[in-house]
């Protein structure tokens, strides 16, 4: 358990870390979050993050009631005082306190609170030898209905596909967009190479702009890896040499077997592990933004 919760501008014990029952977060999942994290005591592109949470929190109309430079002095706060030096940021902000209705002009004050804490990894086995994943039934939402560039606290959709994850017995499933196109997975962006050439679904896609999506994307670029964004099917998915997914918590996985079937040789690829060599070596010193 934390030391201190960042909620509402001060730093409180975690027990006086509450929410209202009346909050349209808790009410509705109306709110935005990030998840952010901490490497050798460096916050890994924390104003990127921001930036997200922002972008998101605009196109649902909610006014974050901080500056970034205060969330972003409020987020360093946390981490210090939980002596965080390897860790995980959650950052929510709710619609807040309104009554039982959805309109969330009703809600005038914002909640804001910050966790950090430490994380609990994937285990190392998976890294040397590959996750397994599974194709979910349920689809990614459509970018007409709620947008999954909104990196929104209502996650049901994806925890349905979670759901279906967890009765398969791995650890996380893909989703298909609702035109059979490969979006991504329940909480990490998908990539696949082919030819030498690493591709990931374009943000056009009902996707979130990951940000291992873009740090990966760059580091490929850097060692001269051809790097593409397209659209790809899940036949694309078993023919590819090599699959992998990216997101904060999971970093860089390869993913070896998807719905039963091998993906190339049935062993993280070589190209997988190049990216993924490279992505530790950056976050021994994490870039800030
Ligand atoms: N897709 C979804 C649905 C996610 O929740 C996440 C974050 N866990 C990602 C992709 C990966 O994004 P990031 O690299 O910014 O963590």
């Amino acid at each position: 358990m934390p030391k201190s919760i960042w909620l509402n501008g001060k730093l409180v014990p975690p027990a006086e870390a509450t929410v209202s029952v009346f909050d349209h977060g808790l009410l509705y999942g109306d709110g935005v979050f990030e998840g952010i994290r901490v490497y050798s005591g460096k916050i890994l592109k924390l104003r990127t993050h921001l930036e997200r949470l922002y972008d998101g929190a605009r196109r649902i109309e909610l006014t974050i009631p901080h500056t970034i430079a205060q969330l972003d002095e409020a987020v360093r706060e946390t981490v210090a005082d939980n002596a965080i030096v390897d860790g995980y940021i959650r950052l929510c902000i709710t619609r807040g306190v309104g009554y039982l209705g959805l309109n969330p002009y009703l809600c005038d004050n914002p909640g804001v609170f910050i966790i950090a804490d430490t994380i609990t990894l994937y285990p190392q086995e998976m890294y040397d030898n590959g996750m397994p994943i599974i194709t979910a039934k349920t689809r990614r939402n459509d970018v007409r209905a709620v947008d999954p560039a909104i990196k929104s606290m209502n996650y049901l959709n994806n925890i349905r596909a979670k759901i279906e994850a967890v009765k398969a017995d791995v650890p996380e499933a893909l989703m298909l967009a609702t035109d059979d196109t490969v979006a991504e997975c329940t909480g990490d962006n998908i990539f696949i190479v082919s030819g030498g050439a690493v591709i990931t679904p374009p943000l056009s896609q009902p996707v979130l702009p990951g940000i291992t999506r873009g740090l990966v994307m760059e580091l490929a670029q850097a060692a001269g890896i051809e790097v593409r964004e397209e659209v790809f099917t899940l036949d694309d998915v078993y023919a590819a040499d090599e699959c992998f997914l990216t997101g904060t918590a999971a970093e860089v996985v390869p993913v070896t077997t998807v719905d039963g079937k091998a993906i190339g040789d049935g062993k993280p690829g070589a190209v997988t592990q190049r990216l993924n060599a490279a992505f530790r070596e950056l976050v021994a010193d994490a870039p800030e933004d």
